[in-house]
């Protein structure tokens, strides 16, 4: 039987051995503080029409409720910043980077399904679930508690060596194992520089986001048409938006990510503004094959597109 003591090490080497970046643990239990936060928002409306947020609200906030006797919370980074980033002149048709290659949804989940069968022999009997932006799950929170990073005033998760192009994932597990020290401050500092180059201001507030003004929401999530208000204001970004995270100086220190699985298809590293613009079905099937883009189907991308494209 191996000690409990000794969970975290074997936890962190599979997470390394797996690819992630970095690896943290917090101890399960309800996140008061974040209940309070999270209520105030839904109250102000921030989440618009992503209603699916204010859902299962007391899940979101207790993993013991996600995991029957959850007793950790594993925190996991994995890099997605790109080799090559796609074209970006403020003319160009934009695409958040994280959009690039094959859905991560999917090529996180088949490893953290590896990653409890691998604690499961090596470990023993554990009861837990993988967890990728998939379920209601408050992942940056948990990662900074468990030491990955702070919140920015962009509201994201900052790791001091990587900055923020990274997925987060967790695992939910009922095993004892010794948590990470959450980081003691932040390291915003005086800094602003996502506050001002946000062009919807959507931060209105130092790490509260108006989901609902957010070019990321007003692509991907809005299924109506994007509000007369923001036109002229999307600086050409057609699925999600990097602006905040591109211009924060913690991302001075991204390094290129190692997975093939996340480079994007030949074609769309040549696609110029008229190639979004007449865009086709087989087109799009094709470049965006296994692509997070496929949420939006066709027609949500051209109304993205459309809607940069015209006064
Ligand atoms: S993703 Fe873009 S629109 Fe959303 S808060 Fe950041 S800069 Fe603003
Ligand atoms: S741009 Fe500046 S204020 Fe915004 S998250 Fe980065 S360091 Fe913090």
């Amino acid at each position: 039987m191996i000690p409990a003591s000794k969970h975290a090490s074997i936890i962190k080497s599979t997470a390394n051995r797996l690819g992630f970046d970095f690896c943290g643990i917090a101890k399960a239990g309800f996140l008061e503080e974040e209940a309070r936060r999270l209520e105030e928002w839904l109250n102000r409306n921030y989440n618009g029409e992503m209603g699916y947020l204010a859902n299962h609200f007391d899940k979101r906030l207790d993993p013991t409720k996600l995991v029957e006797g959850a007793k950790s919370v594993v925190s996991l980074i994995y890099n997605y910043y790109p080799e090559n980033k796609l074209p970006e002149k403020p003319e160009d048709i934009k695409l958040a980077k994280y959009a690039y290659g094959e859905d991560y949804h999917l090529v996180i989940r088949d490893k953290l399904n590896e990653f409890l069968g691998i604690l499961r022999d090596e470990i023993g009997e554990i009861d837990g679930r993988g967890f990728v932006d998939s379920a209601p799950v408050m992942e940056r929170q948990w990662a900074q508690k468990a030491g990955l990073g702070w919140l920015g005033k962009n509201s994201l998760l900052l790791n001091r060596e990587m900055g923020s192009f990274f997925f987060l994932a967790e695992l939910i597990i009922d095993l004892d194992v010794t948590p990470d020290t959450p980081l003691a401050k932040d390291y915003c500092g005086t800094c602003t520089a996502c506050i001002d180059a946000c062009p919807t201001d959507a931060i209105v507030e130092n790490g509260v986001i108006d989901g609902s003004r957010c070019i990321s929401y007003l692509t991907i999530e809005l299924k109506d048409a994007i509000p007369a208000e923001f036109k002229g204001k999307m600086e050409n970004w057609a699925f999600g938006c990097d602006i905040c995270q591109d211009v924060c100086p913690w991302n001075r220190f991204s390094k290129p990510h190692h997975e093939t699985k996340f480079k994007p298809h030949p074609e769309l590293a040549e696609f110029t503004n008229r190639d979004w613009q007449e865009i086709t079905e087989e087109t799009f099937r094709k470049v965006f094959k296994k692509s997070a883009v496929k949420r939006t189907k066709l027609a949500g991308l051209k109304r993205n597109v459309d809607f940069l494209n015209t006064k």
